[in-house]
């Protein structure tokens, strides 16, 4: 698995990015840091670094099982995926069901308002222009940052996201306001579903009660953040196991391990002599030394080798060893990254 270096190459409002030692692959870290209209309120909540890379880490593997590519690669510990590293395209891709937020604000609609069909607009993902809304003529030929075929592509994905997320949300309860995406290209020239996916930038209402279950609850100091986001977390679970898509998140990399104990040099073992003796009585004189031992073979998740290591060889001390009679020897593959 990529190791983590210390200082982050980019740090965002809500996630540092890492570098690992594949120039390829990221690491991002979910804070529990929350900001609101344009970095002016600041704050923290709790929990919610981690919740953020649990309910992302679904996401996007449900949008991948739907054939749709991500950067998402792997989630490696409660607050940390792996990502393949893509240069992002400087758009922010919001996709409305609902009016509210900015919507409501820029044409004076009622907040709830079913839109007769879903609405995907970009703004600028500048925050000294506080994100300003754009249109196609300036993407393509003022910023320069897309063209054409792209901006088609990206629009087509994000309808497609929509539809699952409104089916799947709507299975559990929560209708999809609205949400913001980003987009950008691996090394190989692949469009990419990238950022997060999260109550950080998506707007989730209780489908009974029109309860705000997001980032809302801390933009209008509605109380209870915390316990929102963790509802969030809960019915994305629920919906994955309801779901006919099944994401199988690989929460943790996992390790083929083997364990091999033997008798220490200077400890007596009969069953090793009785061996030996049987070999040289059936002509093998060059044999010595036979020890008989055992060997242990399992697989263990964990979120790095390190600690993996550290695991098995408490397992040794404890129960797979005598470590006063015995020498054991541990060996780990990793079985998936
Ligand atoms: P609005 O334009 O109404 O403020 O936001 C529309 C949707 O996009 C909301 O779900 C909101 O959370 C998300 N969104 C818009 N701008 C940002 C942003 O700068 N960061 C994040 N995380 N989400 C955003």
């Amino acid at each position: 698995m990529p190791s983590l270096s210390t200082k982050p190459i980019y740090s965002g409002k809500a996630k540092d990015i890492f570098e690992t030692d594949d120039p390829s692959i990221l690491r991002a870290f979910f804070r529990d840091s929350a900001t609101a209209f344009n970095a002016q309120k600041k704050g923290e909540i709790q929990n919610k670094g981690k919740i953020n890379a649990s309910i992302s880490a679904l996401l996007f593997k449900l949008v991948e099982q739907t054939g749709i590519k991500t950067h998402f690669i792997n989630q490696v510990s409660d607050n940390e995926l792996l990502v393949k590293r893509v240069t992002i395209i400087p758009l922010e891709v919001i996709i409305r069901n609902i009016a509210a937020g900015s919507l409501c604000k820029r044409l004076g609609i009622k907040e709830g308002k079913v839109l007769k069909a879903p609405i995907v607009e970009f703004s600028y993902k500048n925050d000294e222009l506080g994100d300003p809304l754009l249109t196609k003529a300036y993407i393509i030929n003022a910023l320069e940052v897309s063209d054409e075929n792209t901006l088609r592509q990206i629009t087509n994905l994000a309808l497609k996201i929509n539809e699952l997320f409104k089916e799947f949300f709507l299975n559990v309860g929560i209708k999809v306001v609205d949400f913001k995406l980003e987009f950008g290209f691996d090394k190989d020239g692949n469009l990419l579903l990238a950022d997060e996916l999260s109550p950080d930038n998506f707007r989730f209402w209780d489908a009974k009660t029109n309860e705000k279950l997001d980032k809302d609850r801390f933009r209008q100091d509605l109380g209870n953040v915390e316990g929102a986001y963790e509802e969030m977390l809960k019915r994305v679970k629920e919906g994955v196991n309801k779901s006919s898509i099944q994401p199988q998140v690989n929460i943790l990399p996992s390790f083929l391990v083997r364990v091999q104990v033997l008798p220490k040099s200077d400890i007596l073992d009969p069953q090793g002599q009785a061996i030996e003796k049987a070999l040289m009585s059936l002509g093998y004189k060059d044999v010595k030394n036979v020890k008989v031992g055992k060997e242990i073979v399992f697989e263990i998740s964990s979120d790095s080798e390190i600690s993996a290591r550290e695991k098995v060889k408490e397992m040794c001390e404890k129960l797979l060893a005598n470590p006063v009679i015995e020498d054991y020897k541990i060996e780990l593959v990793v079985k998936n990254k």
